[in-house]
């Protein structure tokens, strides 16, 4: 049986190999009803790390995929209900990541919380990373290795159920074709004009077709409707948001139910942020289709693309 100690022990026993110089993190993907353990250090995707380099920024975006993140990715079964292990206090990127690709319980080690790392960076936990788990529904526990024991930080009532204004909008196609998916995004344009959205072609468990609609949200468990909650969601912190970008959407919710995106599949109305193309990469995709070529969340998105393009490590039409 796989237990947290266990899932936290092999992340543990890969965190010295993360070519990050400074901020070593690994994190582990459990599930016992599905059968799988997979692991993962922060890390620089192959393309990234050969053709751009470890030294240069993707737009305003590191180069890098986040330990928690990269696990997540690299799942071809429904991460829905599955428990997360990570070294480390995880950020709220990787909050939103988690909290959108239905993880249950998040364990930490209880090391990571007396890292000079953390510690210059518990304001964001606190304030983001803890408050995205409490609205998702996520149980969040300290681990200790050594005496084997669990100290709950936070256990979120069994019957809670987050608010979700926005779900992912599935339509069952016969097949997956050039035309399906030019009629796809042309009633997603009617339907959310000129808003942020974006469209995955997939095969699910059932080996169906279907085509997803994603739009930019606040992250599972906020509401955006109501007036207060809107603008509180609305405001950054610092680099961070709550609000949860429709790639980045896709890309998680493909994990929770175990679809396969179809290759050559996915749109996105105008151009991704940096840490959305950044992602892209993470999740081994290479190419996407772009609604808007001149239109972007910030000018960092679109120098990001240049970057990519240009390096060839993704193909945008
Ligand atoms: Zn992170």
């Amino acid at each position: 049986m796989t237990t947290p100690f266990k899932a936290m022990q092999a992340a543990l026993d890969i965190v010295h190999s993360s070519p990050h110089p400074k901020n070593k993190i690994a994190a582990s993907v459990f599930s016992e009803s599905e059968g799988f353990l997979v692991s993962h250090t922060n890390h620089w995707p192959t393309t990234i790390a050969l053709y751009i380099g470890m030294d240069t920024k993707i737009g305003n975006s590191s180069g890098t995929i986040h330990a928690e993140t990269a696990c997540l990715t690299d799942i071809s079964k429904p991460t829905e209900g599955a428990s997360l292990c990570v070294t480390d206090p995880f950020c709220p990127n990787c909050a939103k990541n988690i909290a959108e690709a239905g993880i249950k319980n998040i364990y930490i080690d209880e090391r990571g919380f007396k890292k000079d790392f953390f510690k210059r960076r518990s304001g964001h936990f606190e304030s983001m990373s803890m408050q995205i788990a409490e609205r998702a529904g996520i149980n969040v526990y300290a681990l200790n290795m050594e005496t084997e024991s669990t100290i709950p930080i936070l256990e979120v009532p069994e019957d809670y159920v987050p608010t979700e204004d926005s779900p992912i909008e599935y339509q069952e196609l016969p097949q997956a074709s050039e035309a399906a998916f030019t009629s796809a995004i042309e009633a997603a344009e009617k339907k959310h004009k000129r808003r942020k959205f974006a469209i995955a072609l997939v095969e699910d468990m059932n080996g169906k077709t279907q085509a997803l609609t994603a739009r930019a949200h606040a992250v599972i468990g906020y509401t955006m409707q109501k007036p207060d909650e809107a603008i509180e969601v609305m405001r950054p912190i610092d680099k961070y948001s709550f609000i949860q970008e429709p790639i980045n959407r896709l890309i998680m919710h493909l994990s929770r139910k175990g679809h396969t995106l179809i290759d050559g599949f996915l749109y996105c109305s105008q151009v991704p942020t940096s840490r959305e193309q950044v992602n892209i990469i993470g999740a081994d995709i290479h190419r996407i289709t772009i609604g808007n070529t001149q239109r972007c969340r910030d000018p960092h998105g679109l120098r990001a693309m240049k970057q990519l393009s240009d390096a060839r490590v993704l193909n945008y039409s």
